[in-house]
């Protein structure tokens, strides 16, 4: 099971609580292009896979104590058009220069 994974089955209800707060936080706008979307997917700005590597999270308690996976700073709305070019940079080399230029911004 992927990290991702994790969080969306296995600490569903606090991930669907962050996820509402961080909607809201925002107004729902994708923080790339700027799209309004109620259902707005929340994404980490680190990978999940990589705070898993970083803390070393193994059981879903460990998931559920790490302070970062659900601090709501770490966190953003995008939609889902700008979340899959960031999870596909090769395919989207283009887009993802623009990201990490508003990356910068967003961090
Ligand atoms: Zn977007």
């Amino acid at each position: 099971m992927t990290s991702q994974k994790i969080i969306n089955n296995k600490c569903s209800c606090k991930w669907q609580r962050i996820k509402k707060s961080v909607r809201k936080k925002y107004n729902y706008t994708c923080q790339i292009c700027g799209k309004k979307d109620n259902n707005i997917t929340v994404h980490h700005k680190l990978p999940v896979r990589d705070i898993k590597m970083l803390y070393n999270l193994i059981t879903i308690e460990e998931y559920k104590k790490c302070k970062l996976l659900w601090d709501r700073n770490w966190l953003i709305p995008l939609c889902k058009k700008c979340e899959n070019i960031i999870d596909n940079p090769v395919k989207n080399r283009s887009f993802t220069e623009e990201y990490t230029l508003n990356k910068r911004r967003i961090l």
